[in-house]
């Protein structure tokens, strides 16, 4: 796969450590792909030779002109180089690649953690553009109220989509008036939400631990292995 040119246009800091870059190709159109995969973001050097890459899952919808990733800044080799990345910048971008993804099914269900979100958030928005018919069940189990990730959106999508559902869980804290889950994503979570979960297509994205932990509890649940595609990074 050839490494494309593409320019940063906008760069976000919506909650804590993680940062949201929209990014545009300086000549040519964004590659077909779909929602689930990622696309590798590389840091080129002044020839424009790649140093280091990463694979980032897309956030963005197909439709839409720019891609957007949504990146836990965790001080890592890559991280560190991304975090001084501003809008005007230049990254290289290869793809797209990955098999988490969403073919249009109806009735699914999406269990993310942290950034974990943002192949979901691709989903739900071409859910809502295509107007899928179905019940669409999104688990998003984050830190606190402050990190959760597209949270105006996430909002809007269900207003716009009868079929969607928002299922946000706290895993270290309970905030007064929180209306919400709180506590890791668990089976009894699951099927008090989810009470046909053999029904769905399942979709898991986050740290590797919760992914093999979400698995149990869903083949526990009689869900089909078939039935169930994951990705795990963290
Ligand atoms: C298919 C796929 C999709 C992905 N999509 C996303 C996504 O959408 N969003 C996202 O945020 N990530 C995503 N990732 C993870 C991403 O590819 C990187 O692994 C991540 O950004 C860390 O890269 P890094 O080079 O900064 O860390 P690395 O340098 O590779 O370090 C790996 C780990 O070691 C720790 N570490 C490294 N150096 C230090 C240090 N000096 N002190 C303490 N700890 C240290 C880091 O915290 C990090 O957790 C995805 C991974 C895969 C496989």
């Amino acid at each position: 796969m050839a490494i494309e040119r593409y320019k940063v246009i906008q760069v976000d800091s919506p909650v804590p450590d993680v940062r949201v870059f929209r990014l545009r190709p300086v000549s040519g159109d964004i590659p077909p792909y779909v929602p689930g995969q990622f696309f590798f973001l590389h840091r080129l050097d002044a020839n424009g030779a790649s140093i280091l890459k990463r694979p980032y899952s897309v956030a963005s919808a197909p439709s839409m002109a720019y891609l957007e990733f949504a990146i836990d800044m965790v001080k890592g080799q890559m991280t560190s180089q991304l975090e001084k990345i501003r809008a005007g910048d230049i990254l290289g971008v290869e793809g797209p690649a990955g098999h988490m993804t969403y073919k249009n099914e109806q009735n699914a269900a999406f269990v993310a953690g942290g950034t974990g979100i943002s192949p979901f958030i691709s989903m739900l928005r071409q859910i809502t553009e295509k107007n899928i018919q179905g019940r669409f069940v999104l688990f998003y189990s984050t830190r606190t109220r402050d990190h959760i990730l597209f949270s105006g959106e996430l909002k809007a999508l269900q207003k716009k989509h009868p079929g969607i559902e928002v299922v946000i869980t706290l895993t270290r804290e309970t905030p007064d008036g929180w209306a919400g889950e709180c506590g890791r994503v668990n089976r009894e979570m699951l099927s008090r939400h989810v009470p046909t979960a053999r029904e769905l297509d399942w979709f898991v994205c986050g740290p590797p631990g919760m992914v093999k932990a979400i698995r149990e509890c869903l083949v526990a649940l009689s869900v089909d292995p078939k039935k169930l595609r994951m990705e795990g990074w963290g």
